[in-house]
């Protein structure tokens, strides 16, 4: 067993339950300090404090699993995900057969992201800690799910700062289909776990497509970058007149052209637009009812922060100048290093420039399947806001 002493005074927010510890909150290592594995993590005055998953390469050394004195096996994986899988099956809608069953730090279990495809689950081990626990992890999966097959898209930077370079295929059972059929809220959708972006579709906006098909009745929606258009059905389901899909990639609009048939709408109803959303939104000549803005992630980095303000500024700026009076906007920020606070800062300075009053209606973020601890506010990355157009 490798022993891990803190430097003086740095073993607070580890007993306070926060999982990371940062290369430089390290006294000593005792035994192995070279290869990936299971390290016990006591202070400076030699007590035992918890137990995690060591990486000589990575800035955050450890990964607490425990605060309990645990084998870390098939077991212990299996405890965590039944306590897991209690909170989607006792509260998610059985109309919903997609979900993320395991949300890393928000499950503890850092690294380790699980996603559920009706009858496949799929992986991504986001550290080599928990890559090295691969094989007890799919068998816990497996006794706890009866999954048809368990597919792995460990791909990213992530990986790559762990020192750990990408990881695609089957783990166990049947290949996945091309597209995995799923529902959401009786919804239909078509799931590329192979080449979709990230785990195949974006899990975490499922409340937030139901609030917005809540609101869209007779609406006229513009949705910025829409993916596989899953925001475009709920519109659409909601009563909206008419919906522009804007994406820039091809794919994902073939496959928005695929869920808006198969959830019965009328072509004419719909639009797929490939197009820059930026380039659209500052040459539109039109205006909407409801605006939806749902970027990728514009800060990867902490030092990206203030070129992303930059962006999501540009974005609502332009966003709010094509709302009718009345109108509304569904805005979004899945960048973890940019706060609540900030994008609402954000926000307000776009609102200004673009000479529109505006009221905030709710604050939006993850269902409950993305658990975020208490202990480890890092883990909080979606945020949005629902926002009304005066004049
Ligand atoms: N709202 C979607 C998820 C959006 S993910 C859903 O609910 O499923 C972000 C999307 O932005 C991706 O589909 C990506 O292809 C697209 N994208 C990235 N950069 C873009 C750009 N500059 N203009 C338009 N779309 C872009």
């Amino acid at each position: 067993m490798r022993h891990i002493f803190l430097k003086p005074g740095r073993e607070r927010p580890v007993l306070n339950g926060h999982p990371w510890i940062f290369s430089g909150a390290i006294a000593t290592i005792e035994g192995d300090h070279e290869s990936i594995g299971v390290a016990d993590v006591l202070n400076d005055k030699q007590q035992w404090i918890a137990r995690g998953l060591y990486n000589p390469k990575s800035q955050i050394r450890v990964r607490v699993l425990t605060w309990d004195k645990e084998p870390i096996n098939r077991d212990f994986f299996s405890r965590r995900m039944a306590h897991a899988l209690a909170l989607r099956e006792n509260y998610l809608s059985p109309t919903t057969t997609a979900y993320r069953l395991i949300n890393g730090e928000g499950d503890f279990i850092p690294g380790l992201i699980v996603d559920r495809y009706n009858d496949f689950l799929v992986c991504q081990f986001f550290t080599s800690g928990i890559d090295f626990f691969k094989q007890d992890i799919v068998a816990a999966l497996s006794d706890l799910v009866s999954a048809k097959g368990v597919f792995e898209r460990s791909e990213g930077r992530v990986r790559d700062e762990e020192g750990i370079g990408p990881s695609v295929g089957i783990l166990s059972g049947d290949a996945p289909p091309e597209l995995i059929p799923i529902e959401e809220n009786g919804y239909k959708f078509l799931v590329d776990v192979r080449r979709g972006q990230k785990t195949g579709f974006f899990l975490d906006q499922r409340d937030n497509r139901a609030l917005l098909s809540a609101l869209a009745r007779g609406q006229t929606v513009l949705n910025c970058f829409s993916y596989s258009g899953a925001f475009s059905v709920y519109a659409l389901g909601g009563g909206a007149n008419k919906v522009i899909s804007l994406d820039s990639s091809k794919p994902a609009l073939e496959l928005a052209e695929q869920h808006l048939a198969l959830n019965g709408f009328a072509t004419e109803q719909s639009e797929l637009l490939k197009a820059d959303a930026f380039t659209y939104l500052n040459e539109c000549d039109t205006s909407f009812d409801l605006v939806i803005l749902d970027p990728p992630s514009l800060a990867h980095k902490r030092n990206d922060v203030s070129a992303a303000t930059g962006g999501y500024k540009f974005l609502n700026l332009h966003a709010l100048q094509h709302i009718h009076p009345g109108g509304l906007l569904f805005t979004f920020s899945c960048s973890q290093h940019l706060s609540v606070d900030l994008f609402q800062k954000v926000v307000f300075g776009a609102a200004v420039d673009a000479g529109r009053k505006v009221t905030i209606l709710k604050r939006l973020g993850p269902p409950i399947d993305h658990p975020v601890s208490l202990h480890h506010p890092e883990g909080e990355y979606l945020k949005g806001l629902v926002l009304r157009v005066l004049d």
